[in-house]
């Protein structure tokens, strides 16, 4: 906390003390999304490359100094963040891109990068002395939130949409967490878990509403920046919902380019399913925002009326970046890609940012000779039924070699 300056209201701009225990903007109500910002003189003078070369913590909190968190509880949590950064081989000639590099986020304690804020919010809710924390979630920020609460001894209130595939609910349940699986879509379980929040006094972890959580999400960009010894890609790719992780990604670059360890912002390309694709067709129309509608596979950005617009917006805006949409059939087909060719096995969502890649390359959005991150913001074993209908059934084979030889004739 030591180098936080102050929050900023991103609709209004007004600021405010960094020792007000705001959510939003009093001014501007719960549209008014504050932004933590930071004493960059004073990091230039301790966060040097050579810094984070002897930094032995390999966990987001390496980056502890640039985060809105206390040190007290960083020894606590389970072990976020410092997550592969993978640079392709094959993929990379078969999609016809020169430089691709995979960050695989599937590896965090819970399976997804919502890991990344979850592990703030249970930092904070230690800090405020909250013995109870909330949420409603598409599934990932609630099992993420239900794990990473539990290693610190906290209680979890999870608001679930009814359509929340079953490796997420499992882990909630085996987490401990108290799930109200509500029969609406995500709007609703939010408003509900809104409601419940305000009568409870519970500590609030809907990511949009809490300035902190990005703080934590733009630890992702940070380390595909050091994994690349501060040569940032030309574009970094990824899916967005509510609007909260690509916030996060822009932020931990532009945080990087302040102190001066990176020389530019990478491009972002915030990709979104065709079937609830509020950002895209705002960008497209030059419209205000608008409600979609929910009807996509992939459930973790099935977001129809996202709650961190500004954020997400200016992410693509400030970084020169674009927006795209895939249908759920190019999902799919890259989730088998992705798996066949680079080892890695993402969740419908996690995997949308390699079929926005793609889709990209062909519409000349991102050109052959760029390099390029994406991000598997989430494992694929969270959502087997999805990922089953990726691919082919099983050979069906009796215990009898001679019928497997039929099977494979032809196999090497
Ligand atoms: C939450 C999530 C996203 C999108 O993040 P937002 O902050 O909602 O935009 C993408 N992929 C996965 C796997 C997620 O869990
Ligand atoms: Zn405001």
């Amino acid at each position: 906390m030591k180098f936080v300056k102050n929050y900023r209201c991103t609709l209004c701009g007004r600021e405010y003390s960094k020792n007000e225990k705001l959510y939003t903007c009093p001014e501007c109500g719960e549209k008014g999304i504050l932004d933590v910002e930071y004493d960059y003189d004073g990091l230039k003078n301790i966060l040097s490359q050579s810094y984070f070369d002897n930094n032995r913590n390999y966990s987001m909190w390496r980056y502890k100094d640039i985060i809105s968190v206390e040190d007290e509880y960083l020894d606590e949590t389970l072990r976020v963040g410092w997550t592969p950064l993978y640079k392709s081989k094959s993929l990379a000639d078969k999609i016809g891109l020169k430089e691709l590099y995979i960050k695989d986020e599937g590896l965090n304690p819970t399976a997804s990068l919502k890991d990344r804020a979850s592990a703030v919010a249970v930092i904070k809710a230690k800090e405020e002395e909250k013995k109870t924390i909330a949420c409603s979630s598409t599934g990932n920020a609630a099992s993420s939130l239900a794990g990473n609460a539990a290693r610190l001894g906290i209680s979890t209130v999870i608001f679930v949409p009814e359509r929340a595939p079953q490796g997420k609910l499992a882990q909630l349940l085996i987490y401990g967490a108290k799930v109200i699986s509500v029969k609406g879509d995500y709007k609703e379980t939010f408003e509900l878990s809104k409601k419940a929040i305000d009568h409870w006094g519970w500590y609030n972890r809907n990511a949009a509403i809490n300035p902190h959580l990005v703080e934590g999400k733009k630890t992702v960009a940070m380390e595909i920046a050091e994994q690349l010894r501060w040569h940032v890609p030309d574009w970094v790719v990824v899916s967005v919902g509510d609007g909260c992780t690509i916030g996060g990604v822009y932020k931990g670059f532009y945080d990087l380019f302040q102190i001066g360890l990176i020389e530019r912002i990478p491009r972002i390309l915030g990709v979104q399913a065709e079937g609830c694709c509020p950002f895209y067709t705002s960008y497209k129309e030059n419209e205000p925002l608008r409600p979609a509608k929910e009807n996509t596979i992939a459930d973790s950005i099935s977001v129809g009326v996202p709650r961190n617009p500004v954020k997400a917006m200016n992410a693509v805006s400030k970084s020169g970046g674009s927006w795209i949409t895939i249908s759920d059939t190019a999902i799919l087909e890259a989730m088998k890609l992705l798996g066949s060719t680079e080892g890695i096995f993402g969740e419908p969502a996690g995997v949308a940012g390699l079929a926005g890649l793609i889709k990209a390359l062909n519409e000349n959005v991102i050109s052959n000779d760029e390099s390029v991150s994406i991000i598997v913001t989430g494992n694929g074993l969270k959502d087997v039924k999805n990922a089953l209908a990726a691919v082919e059934a099983p050979i069906i084979c009796n215990p009898d070699i001679n019928q497997l030889k039929k099977y494979l004739s032809g196999l090497q």
